[in-house]
């Protein structure tokens, strides 16, 4: 949930050579942080929930009255798009503005791999485990993988094989460690949860977001909770900190 420390679930990612895009768009917040979000040519959404979607009318409006032209595609998975068509539609009366177009697929179809030639990028969408259909996304630049998954539960196959060998996971950390049993039921991890996924997956660096209802606890509490069960690296990531793979 929305705190004074933190807010919901938005990833600006720089692919490179002006390839830029945006994984969900939950928070107001990001645009405070980076202009050139307004510049993005895809957005990702993971799933239906308001947490990953709650932004996106504002910023389309926001890119409207910006004269945007150039066209954006919004990828979702297929259960999301009305969803997505009424947040949209509370910010933007008129309907969905022109520029936008939507791509609706079934997480796991390889017929899904979309290509971004100019940073030599791919990117694959995996089904998470959560209560709603769901999707992690690996974002490939030849031999370097990362893979951003904000709400799943633990040990999920798809994404396992997914993140196998990434270079960095971003991980479901919803629920600190006292309750792991109880996120895993409700389609969440905790830090052990995600600790054993990234171990599971060999990755290098394992990132906890979707903090939300731990975010008053210590960082080093969450660390300690994963690294009980994974010896790579592991950070926590906090409203619009940078990294870079
Ligand atoms: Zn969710
Ligand atoms: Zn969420």
């Amino acid at each position: 949930m929305p705190t004074i420390k933190g807010s919901w679930s938005s990833f600006f990612i720089n692919l490179g050579n002006g390839d830029r895009i945006l994984i969900d768009a939950g928070t107001r917040r990001i645009l405070g942080f980076r202009k050139d979000i307004l510049d993005v040519s895809h957005i990702f959404i993971t799933h239906r929930h308001t947490d990953h979607i709650m932004f996106l009318g504002a910023l389309l409006e926001r890119m409207k009255r910006n004269k945007r032209k150039k066209p954006l595609t919004i990828f979702c998975p297929v259960n999301a798009f009305y969803h997505i068509q009424m947040f949209i539609r509370f910010f933007n009366p008129r309907g969905v503005p022109g520029f936008v177009d939507f791509e609706t697929y079934t997480p796991n179809d390889p017929e899904y791999l979309i290509s971004f030639p100019k940073s030599n990028t791919e990117m694959w969408a995996a089904a998470a485990c959560h209560t709603t259909m769901a999707a992690g996304y690996g974002i490939i630049q030849g031999k370097k993988k990362v893979v951003i998954v904000p709400d799943t539960r633990p040990n999920c196959k798809t994404l396992l094989a997914l993140a196998k060998g990434a270079r960095a996971l971003f991980h479901d950390c919803t629920f600190p460690t006292a309750v792991h049993t109880f996120a895993f039921s409700k389609g969440h991890s905790s830090p052990e949860g995600a600790g054993v996924d990234a171990a599971k997956a060999g990755v290098q660096t394992l990132v906890l977001i979707h903090t939300s209802r731990v975010r008053a606890r210590d960082q080093q509490t969450l660390i300690d909770g994963a690294a009980r069960h994974f010896n790579g690296e592991i950070r926590v990531a906090a409203d619009n900190t940078t990294f870079t793979f």
